[in-house]
């Protein structure tokens, strides 16, 4: 294993910004892992895992620490079980079980990031969530060095949060889903489609992390304002009024900080417009969370990890 000093975070990262990290090395292995941790330890310096970085939005002033990138990628199908490494790309994963013909993971079509990080963050679309499929979860503490093995409840999914997000000393090594038996033909097709949807419906083509703000689930939302909104309702997966539809009539389309703006083709998306900071979009949100609760009396939450600030 290789440590590396003063890595740029903006090079791992689908927004493309952030400064250094102090330390950066890959994990192929637990034994690898545990000589990471054994090394922050040693410089007492604090660790961040990251994925695919398309969720994590970096500072300027990158991260005083250990930065530990899972490349754990192998896949193998078992029947109707698919176990992998929490590294592995949810491409490669969702074209396996399309490919083996086994149902449950066409949703992820065209989701971006690795096992672990959709693990984590429960991450979730067209009405399906990696947690409708996890077995197991296995797990390793960088606080303890201790090997776990979680069910699914024990991973206490719920709407983009889990065990692992809460607790993030946790990091997850490899995981094991139980999926059903279908048709590849149809299986790629729903797959496809999703994938289709997402480049004409999203801003792919500026950097960006997703959607930046949780949907808003209704019994959240004031009366007054509910009132505004009760034709936009969804069910995906309870019922939530999308959160572009209530940036978008607060009228930020397009609205700027810096780099950073508010997608003009999908409001829930900040995109990186060429030269954003993770401070242009760290203000952007700040901004956007206080116009919308201004005007609407809604508090938004985001679904990315910010990496070097203060909130
Ligand atoms: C264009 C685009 C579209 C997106 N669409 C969706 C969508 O439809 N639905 C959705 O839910 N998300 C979506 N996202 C967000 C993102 O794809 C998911 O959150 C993804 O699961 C993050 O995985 P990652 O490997 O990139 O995680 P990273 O960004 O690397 O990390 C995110 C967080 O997870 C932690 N983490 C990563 N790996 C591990 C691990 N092995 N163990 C413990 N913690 C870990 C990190 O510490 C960090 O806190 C989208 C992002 C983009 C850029």
């Amino acid at each position: 294993m290789n440590i590396q000093e003063n890595v740029s975070l903006a090079n791992y990262t689908t927004f493309k910004v952030g400064g250094p990290a102090r330390y950066f090395c890959n994990v192929e292995t637990i034994e690898e892992l545990r000589s990471a941790r054994d090394f922050a330890n040693s410089k007492n310096c604090p660790i961040f895992v990251l994925g695919a970085g398309s969720n994590v939005i970096a500072s300027t002033a990158g991260f005083d620490g250990l930065v530990i990138h899972i490349d754990f990628n192998s896949i193998e199908v078992d029947g109707r079980v698919i176990r992998a490494g929490s590294g592995s790309q949810m491409y490669d994963l969702v074209d396996t079980a399309v490919t083996a013909g086994l149902v449950g993971l066409e949703w992820a079509g065209g989701l971006p990031g690795t096992f672990g990080g959709a693990i984590r963050g429960n991450a979730g679309a067209f009405k399906g969530e990696i947690k409708d499929t996890i077995q197991f979860v296995t797990a390793f503490s960088t606080a303890t060095g201790e090997i776990k093995i979680f069910d699914n409840p024990a991973c206490e999914f719920e709407y983009r949060e889990s065990y692992f997000k809460r607790h993030p000393v946790w990091v997850i090594l490899n995981a094991e889903l139980l999926l059903s038996s279908g048709n590849t033909e149809q299986l790629r097709s729903i797959a496809d489609e999703h994938i289709e949807f997402r480049k004409t419906r999203h801003p792919l083509e500026y950097p960006n992390a997703g959607s930046m703000f949780k949907n808003v689930p209704i019994q959240t939302i004031p009366t007054a304002t509910m009132e505004l909104f009760k034709d936009f309702v969804k069910i995906d997966p309870f019922p939530v009024v999308p959160t572009g539809k209530i940036i978008q009539d607060a009228g930020l389309k397009g609205y700027q900080v810096g780099g950073a703006q508010v997608s003009e083709k999908h409001c829930n998306y900040i995109v990186n417009r060429g030269n954003a900071s993770g401070e242009d979009i760290h203000q952007l949100v700040l901004e956007i969370k206080k116009q919308v609760h201004d005007k609407f009396g809604i508090t938004l939450e985001t679904e990315p990890e910010f990496l070097g600030f203060d909130t």
